[in-house]
């Protein structure tokens, strides 16, 4: 039976409160502003370079002007971090809205200019704090306004061992622009251009490379197929400069860590660990306890292969969307691409629902965004793909963007985003510098929300199957990208630098790595690997982050270990929750979890509890299939 298809109403935001538009003089405002105090900084900032040579032996009794001077401009650096993030926050959420925002590309561009003035003058009075006396940075950090700082400081401490001469640090950061940073522009460059050529209902028509990525997400497994090998096609017709651009940024990182290995060893992957404020004796359990556990990822794949018939997925089918299928009780049609649609408000009020069910308050929270306007919903042309969470810090407060079609998964995604939201909410309490968060403590509160929606759904009274196995097939591909596509992906990088470290590799070898890896990780499950898959990957070419994979695993098990305990707390679980996430951003993972999870991460025990979880939503979702008849 056919519906007449309904509106979805899906809302846009309302920035308004911050700044209305490029000319409003708020923008103008506070661009000026940081302008200003970047130009006062680079002035107040050459002050402190002549205390650079006797760093080690500053005795705080004898430096008070120097004192004063140091605090003067952090405090007018954390200003400028408000104003020049408040900036770009806003000139982010209009390009995303239009991407053919011509304004709102040229700020980002004067904001990214701005931003990098301000890193480099930022840089300098961290290399001095670093390498200061210990009483000079314990006086510093002992004046009230500079307290904030405390857990950073003590970070750049820390590391202190792989810093450089401020000149040899001042000179790196000037060239990595047009060094190794173009090399990640050159890999957009070319991406951004390419066009490759799909199916279509006349003939065939020319797409984008991004477009083509889309379709991997679409019902039609032929087009699946045919956009997969359309786009292999043309990003192997790339791969000699492919090859040379992975070689350029693997080399440079490396020739920069030796530098940095004058006292203490640099490893490759130290960089990566420093940013996500991990040991590498975590990692290394973590990471031990996924490789075990890729039995339970490739069982995932299967029972997605047996809901769709067939004997195995292959590479272009691990993104599909959970098929429409016959079940008595629905008596809907045949497997078709046909999904449950949920307007906007429906699909909101199950968040809500969900959020509501782990705490009131949580709930209210989502009724908040709603009511506030932060959510950017539409389906647009000129919208970017994806969705994520951004926040304003002049007043601390979330938006979230993505394009709500009424799909669960979309529902599920506006879980996710306002997870994020809800992190930042419980930060916008602290100090700015207290409130920053690595990367793998990012996805705890998302896939948190995720989680509870999951959850939420399943238990409902009256969720009908199809409903039941669209969570169970999320929860499936979810098992599957974060057990063996990412493990594969921080396999092959491991293995490429290792590599990279004796001499460059040519395109078959940097193949030949990538097949090892799915080899190693997807074993029989999938009917064909992508060894191409280093060409494809965003990732890879990310020039300012390496290993830009680990950070999503940990992510992941992280927040299902969090998550565990909201049976075992019951009604206490929202003050536990609230308080870790206060701390993500002034402690480290390690004594994170010692703390409010109690457990060492460096063990593989806290690990495997989360693989349980995992093997429990498999369990679910299999007894569906079997329901099912497949
Ligand atoms: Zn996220």
């Amino acid at each position: 039976m056919q519906h007449e298809p309904r509106p979805i109403g899906a809302p846009a935001w309302d920035l308004d409160d911050e700044y209305s538009s490029f000319d409003d003089p708020r923008f103008v405002k506070d661009l000026e502003r940081a302008k200003a105090l970047l130009a006062g900084l680079e002035l107040s900032v050459s002050g402190l370079e002549p205390a650079f040579a006797r760093a080690e032996d500053l005795d705080p009794a004898e430096e008070t002007a120097l004192l004063d001077l140091a605090e003067e401009s952090l405090l007018a650096m954390d200003e400028v971090d408000v104003l020049l993030q408040n900036l770009r926050v806003f000139a982010n959420c209009l390009a995303s809205v239009d991407s053919g925002d011509v304004r709102a590309k040229e700020y980002r561009g004067i904001l990214s200019a701005l931003g990098a003035v301000d890193e480099r003058i930022e840089g300098n009075l961290d290399l001095l704090l670093a390498r200061a006396s210990r009483s000079f940075v314990e006086a510093f950090l002992s004046r009230p306004a500079t307290a904030a700082h405390r857990f950073r400081v003590s970070l750049l401490r820390k590391h202190r061992d792989h810093l450089l001469e401020l000149s040899v640090e001042s000179a790196l950061s000037s060239v990595k622009s047009d060094g190794l940073h173009a090399w990640g522009r050159l890999y957009d460059a070319i991406t951004g251009a390419a066009r490759c050529r799909v199916p279509s209902p006349d003939g065939e028509r020319e797409i984008g490379l991004a477009e083509a990525a889309s379709l991997l997400r679409g019902h039609d497994r032929k087009l699946r197929e045919a956009s997969f090998r359309s786009a292999t096609a043309v990003l192997q017709g790339y791969e000699e400069s492919f090859a040379a651009i992975l070689n350029a940024i693997a080399g440079w990182r490396l020739s920069e860590y030796r530098m940095r290995s004058r006292k203490a060893g640099y490893h490759f992957l130290d960089a990566a660990l420093a940013s996500n404020r991990l040991g590498r004796g975590s990692l290394d359990a973590m990471m031990s306890v996924v490789r075990d556990a890729r039995g339970l990822g490739r069982r995932a794949l299967f029972l997605q292969a047996r809901l769709l018939g067939l004997p195995r997925l292959s590479c272009w089918d691990i993104l599909a969307p959970c098929p429409a299928v016959a079940t008595a009780e629905s008596g809907q049609g045949a497997a078709g691409s046909a999904s449950a649609t949920y307007t906007f408000a429906e699909g909101l009020e199950l968040v809500r629902a969900a959020y509501a069910s782990v705490h009131p308050a949580m709930g209210d929270f989502v009724v908040e965004m709603r009511d506030r306007k932060w959510i950017e919903a539409r389906v647009l042309p000129t919208k970017r793909p994806g969705a994520y969470c951004t926040r304003f810090r002049k007043s601390q407060t979330p938006r979230v963007f993505q394009s709500y079609s009424g799909s669960l998964t979309d529902v599920s995604t506006l879980a996710h985003e306002l997870g994020h939201a809800y992190h930042s909410k419980v930060l916008a309490a602290l100090p700015i510098p207290e409130s920053r968060y690595p990367m793998n403590l990012a996805e705890t509160a998302s896939i948190f929300g995720e989680t509870a929606l999951g959850d939420w759904l399943a238990e409902e009274p009256g969720a009908g199957n199809d409903r039941l196995l669209e969570v169970g097939w999320g929860d499936a591909r979810e098992a599957a990208t974060f057990l063996l596509n990412v493990p594969a992906r921080f396999d092959f990088e491991t293995a490429f630098y290792e590599a990279r470290a004796e001499k460059p590799l040519g395109p078959a070898a940097i193949s030949s790595l990538m097949e090892k890896s799915w080899k190693d990780w997807y074993g029989d499950s999938l009917e064909e690997h992508d060894p191409g898959f280093w060409r494809s990957k965003l990732h890879f070419y990310m020039s300012e982050l390496s290993f830009y994979n680990f950070p999503y695993i940990f992510g992941y098990l992280f927040s299902l270990g969090v998550y565990a305990r909201r049976t075992a707390l019951g009604k206490d679980f929202h003050e536990f929750y609230k308080a870790l996430l206060m701390d993500t951003g002034r402690m480290e993972s390690e004594e994170l979890a010692r703390k409010h999870l109690g457990v060492d991460l460096g063990r593989p025990d806290f690990w495997q509890s989360s693989i349980e979880l995992i093997r429990g939503k498999l369990d679910r979702f299999e007894a569906l299939v079997e329901k099912a008849g497949r």
